[in-house]
């Protein structure tokens, strides 16, 4: 019997299980959220801290091998369990991509084109960034930023003060801004074994910081691109000896690509693989943390995802559209809170169109 120990109790760790399940393997979880989590139907959830050795040694009773759902995960947490358990991918990876001017730092070293940036500590380091990289821009936290949290966007000299006034305290990078032509992710797991899989790239649309809709493969993708991207992340997971899934969000711009973001676990973007390719993202995750083949990334036609924020759609007007699956992930509605998704899969252009049609009035727009 093979358990794998997951920090995070989110959909995300989920739908790891989710996939791990037909392939006999059990699960455990980490999750100091008092009252209930996504995971909880799917297996034991040590209700404790990151960051209290004892729930970690509880967690990590009976786990052959550890990974995590979310990249916050305390690094000295991952370092904690990587003593005595293989845990992936490797908490270097949690360290380059916790923090944005790390992050960036690190695309740069790696010959990937990102936004101008610099780091921001106090007010005049903010006019003289602006100065140096000028408006538009956007000021991030360095930290714990995620879905539109902690972040402004400057367009004029008037929205300066405002966001200063916001985020100050925080340590910060400030960015230009990017006028994209669209914004793509690329995902790609590698092995232990130093096998690696490309997913086609996808197109996703965000708004107020948050994912709404990825479309698969993103249309009119020139296979050049395709190569792009998946030369930048070979470089990352080979720079990182990188194990699991890893996303990159770019931004698109003519035919370049510019990196925004990392994420060193399964992703929001690639949850149209559940029905969508012929292996989902979560079990090539599973796949690769275990050394064993990874599966064809091939798509399976035209692909749809739409998230289910802060309101839940009718189940029943859902699923009377042939093709539409939908996937919820037991969390009480709140503003804002991703609650579920849908995927929409067909195989001819046409039909996918009509039907996607009919989906985007089904599911909220909050
Ligand atoms: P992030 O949290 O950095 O992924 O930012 C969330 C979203 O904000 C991105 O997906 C973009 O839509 C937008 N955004 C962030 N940074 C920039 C930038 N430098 N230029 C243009 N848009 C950005």
């Amino acid at each position: 019997m093979t358990t794998i120990g997951i920090m995070g109790g989110g959909q995300l760790g989920r739908m790891l299980a989710l996939a791990g399940y037909p392939l006999g393997l059990h699960f455990r979880f980490i999750d100091p959220v008092a009252g209930e989590a996504p995971v909880d139907a799917l297996g034991e959830r040590v209700r404790g801290d990151y960051t209290d050795p004892a729930a970690l040694e509880q967690f990590a009773a009976g786990a052959d091998v550890v990974t995590y759902e979310f990249e916050n995960v305390p690094v000295a947490a991952a370092q904690q369990l990587a003593a005595r358990l293989p845990v992936y991918p490797p908490p270097a990876a949690l360290e380059a991509s916790q923090d944005r001017l790390r992050e960036k730092s690190f695309f740069r070293e790696q010959g990937i084109p990102t936004p101008p940036f610099l780091a921001v500590n106090t007010r005049e380091e903010l006019d003289a960034a602006i100065k140096e990289i000028g408006l538009p821009a956007v000021l991030k936290t360095r930290r714990m930023g995620y879905d539109g949290k902690g972040q402004a966007l400057l367009r004029a000299q008037e929205d300066i003060a405002p966001a200063w006034e916001a985020l100050q305290g925080n340590d910060l990078i400030l960015e230009g801004f990017v006028a994209f032509d669209r914004e793509v992710s690329i995902l790609a797991a590698r092995s232990t074994t130093g096998e690696i899989a490309y997913y086609p790239l996808v197109q996703n649309k965000h708004r107020d910081g948050i994912l709404r809709r990825s479309i698969a493969p993103a249309p009119d993708t020139a296979p050049e691109l395709q190569a792009l991207a998946q030369s930048y992340a070979a470089r990352v997971v080979e720079a990182l000896n990188y194990v699991g899934l890893l996303a990159i969000e770019l931004f698109q711009v003519g035919e370049t690509l510019i990196a925004n973001e990392m994420a060193p676990r399964v992703h929001n973007s690639g949850h149209w693989t559940i029905e969508g390719a012929e292996t989902s993202q979560f079990e090539n995750h599973l796949r690769a943390i275990l050394g064993l083949p990874l599966g064809s990334t091939a798509p399976r036609g035209h692909i749809a995802m739409l998230n289910i924020i802060g309101t839940l759609p009718e189940t029943p007007a859902v699923l009377a559209i042939p093709n539409a699956h939908l996937h919820l992930y037991d969390k009480a509605p709140r503003p804002a809170r991703k609650l579920g998704h849908v995927t929409l899969r067909c195989d001819d252009a046409e039909t996918f169109e009509e039907r996607l049609a009919a989906l985007k009035p089904l599911v909220p727009r909050d």
